[in-house]
């Protein structure tokens, strides 16, 4: 099969959404009136990202899932993507399932495949995805207000635990360890979120390096502080039966890989949030508030602040 066959039938598909698509020299867009262009790039690299055997089906589905996320911290409608792969063989077994992964998620959420680059080299893709926003509307980093309650969705740790449990560092139940892997392995972008959350929140991160670590950067962008309840933190079971134990610390504030949204909101909004909740079927928890000052302080059970740099947060990275 050579290179053109590939992209041909693998990457190849129609795109009414743009003026040209997957075959010349560049693609064609055209941006709704009033609307400005979202762009963000993200790339996922054997070894690093994924183990090497992973499901080629999932990997498809999370090599755009990872970007979709920074689509929904934005507030952005995803409209387009590029890929660029590196390809140690042209395995069309590998291919048929990893382009059905990707074309799966892309389908939901009307994203074109407009472009890319094929090479053979160690295993390693990177998206580039593209959305709309209504000028000047975009949730940014930098947006948090003094007095601001501070949300996340859906449940953290999950995906790291999944992760510590395929490396030995804890035993999960089978039953537990299913729940959990469906967070690291196929991560279901919050993009609706994100739209819903234009006009309300302040600001908005989507949370892939852990919580303390995502939310500090809302912090430095916004030159404000926030404080946290780890009590309030949304876990599963399995992350809060760790919850008394570094690991499960570690999991639930500096995981990564969770792939929720992380934003603030007027208190006065409170309502407002919790009917987004309910309308979207996901769960969305207030777990702290943004105060004046620097940095995060996360208080323990006892209303203690949890001893973050001292209990290891380095060690996480
Ligand atoms: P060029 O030589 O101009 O860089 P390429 O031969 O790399 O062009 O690519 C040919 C066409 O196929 C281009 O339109 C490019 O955007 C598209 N393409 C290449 N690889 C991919 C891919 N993995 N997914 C989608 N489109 C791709
Ligand atoms: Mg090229």
């Amino acid at each position: 099969m050579t290179e053109f066959d590939l992209i041909r039938r693998y990457f190849t598909r129609a795109t009414p959404g743009a003026e040209l698509g997957v075959g010349d020299d560049a693609a064609l867009l055209r941006i709704s009136p009033g609307m400005e262009l979202a762009v963000s790039t993200d790339m996922l690299v054997s070894g690093t990202h994924f183990l090497p055997d992973a499901d080629p089906f999932l990997l498809g589905h999370k090599t755009l899932a990872v970007n979709l996320s920074d689509m929904a911290a934005m507030g952005a409608v995803p409209r387009w993507a590029t890929l660029a792969i590196s390809l140690p063989n042209a395995d069309e077994a590998w291919l048929e399932k990893f382009s059905a992964g990707f074309f799966a998620l892309a389908d939901q959420h009307g994203v074109e495949l407009i472009g890319g680059d094929t090479t053979r080299g160690p295993l390693n893709m990177c998206v580039t995805i593209m959305g709309e926003i209504p000028q000047g509307g975009a949730l940014l980093r930098s947006g948090a207000q003094v007095g601001d309650e501070l949300w996340v969705s859906g449940r953290l740790g999950d995906a790291a635990l999944a992760l510590a449990h395929l490396q030995g560092r804890t035993v999960l139940s089978d039953a537990e360890f299913a729940l959990c892997a469906q967070a690291l392995l196929q991560p279901q972008p919050r993009v609706a979120l994100g739209l819903a959350l234009r006009g309300l929140a302040n600001c908005a991160i989507d949370i892939s390096d852990g919580l303390l670590a995502d939310l500090g950067h809302i912090l430095d962008a916004s030159e404000v502080g926030a404080h946290i309840d780890l009590m309030r933190l949304p876990v599963s079971l399995s992350a809060s039966k760790n919850l008394g134990q570094p690991l499960g610390i570690q999991c639930v504030l500096a995981g990564g890989d969770d792939y929720e949204l992380c934003f603030t909101a007027p208190a006065a909004r409170h309502a407002e949030v919790l009917r987004i909740s309910a309308k979207l079927d996901l769960p969305l928890t207030c777990v702290g508030e943004i105060v004046a000052g620097q940095g995060c302080i996360v208080h323990d059970a006892t209303g203690k602040p949890l001893k973050l740099e001292n209990s290891g947060y380095d060690h996480f990275r």
